[in-house]
């Protein structure tokens, strides 16, 4: 039967709706050969054209801006419109981290390389908020062309906005209002709860719980909480960094065993610091989504979501043993 469910943190809802479809195999994907690297690809090193545009390099990892930002330093924009054709600067950056090594994907990256990738995110998060212009700063990676990556070697993004994003505005207001009822943070009583039940726990570390999400909008949709409180990215130790590496990775390589390295984004959801003070109530975290199927009219209708695959199902089958 479909189960209409809420996200107690956005207030959207999604419709679970398992006998649309599919069980969680049904998501298998074909298997495809890994592609050579390719002679001209721009972001290997040291030889392609982006590694020269550079602006900021450890070891492992270098960060450019984009070629095609999405968002631009004040000096080269302009802005237009009317009452009734409202549009404003598209302030901010929009910049590409990119790990030194071609053949290298998450679910094989080595714990130093894990550190030194969050930790460029944390300086380059840290940097944008710098910037008083910047509302909003977003890390995101995209794996594979259906989640948007156009270019095979393994790279995140960073973009910094003038505006915050209506998806973090309501988890914001939510978990606001959650914090004024119960005087606790909504995401540490998940975490609590997720692991009490352990009904859609598909891993945990000491530091991190890693679960299908309840209210799930895509199938094998994955959260990744801190377990300690904490709202800033930004903020966390070099061994916290390491624990989420290995969560990661565990997850990583679950998907790919799993459903055949299926493509997918992920993104960092963390307090931004001209909202007031919310560090009480927001706890930051990883989203992790699976680009299995393709939006229908419900969802462009409706902006609430079906998901064909029930949460549940769906970590119990990561984190079964491999057949
Ligand atoms: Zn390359
Ligand atoms: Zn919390
Ligand atoms: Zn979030």
């Amino acid at each position: 039967m479909p189960n209409l469910r809420q996200n107690i943190i956005t207030g959207d809802w999604v419709v679970i709706a398992p006998e649309r479809a599919k069980r969680p195999e049904d998501f298998v994907q074909e298997k495809t050969l890994k592609k050579d690297v390719l002679k001209d690809c721009p972001f290997c090193v040291p030889n392609g054209s982006a590694y020269k545009t550079r602006i900021a390099e450890i070891e492992d990892v270098y960060v450019i801006p984009n070629q095609f930002p999405a968002f631009v330093p004040e000096d080269a924009v302009y802005e237009q419109g009317g009452a009734l054709y409202p549009a404003f600067k598209s302030l901010g950056y929009h910049e590409v981290v990119i790990l030194k090594d071609h053949k290298v994907d998450l679910e094989n990256l080595s714990k130093n390389v894990w550190d030194e990738l969050l930790y460029i995110y944390q300086k380059r998060l840290q940097f944008h908020y710098a910037n008083p212009a910047v509302e909003y700063s977003l890390v995101m990676h995209n794996h594979g062309e259906n989640a948007g990556a156009s270019i095979e070697h393994p790279h995140s993004q960073i973009l910094a906005t003038s505006v915050m994003p209506s998806y973090v505005a309501k988890e914001l207001l939510g978990s606001k209002d959650y914090f004024k009822k119960n005087q606790r943070c909504i995401f540490c009583d998940l975490v609590k709860a997720e692991l009490g039940h352990q009904e859609r726990l598909i891993f945990e570390n000491d530091d991190f719980v890693a679960f299908c999400a309840y209210a799930a909008r895509f199938p094998f949709e994955i959260w990744v909480l801190p377990k300690k409180h904490l709202s800033d990215f930004a903020q966390i130790s070099k061994s916290e960094r390491l624990n989420l590496g290995e969560i990661l990775g565990r997850i990583f390589r679950a998907l790919n065993s799993k459903i055949n390295d299926p493509d997918y984004n992920f993104f960092i959801h963390t307090a931004p610091p001209r909202q007031g003070n919310p560090s009480d109530y927001y706890h930051w975290h990883l989203e992790i989504v699976p680009r299995l199927t393709k939006l229908g009219g419900f969802e462009l209708g409706t902006s609430d979501f079906i998901d064909v695959v029930s949460p549940e199902k769906a970590a119990f089958f990561l984190k079964s043993k491999p057949h």
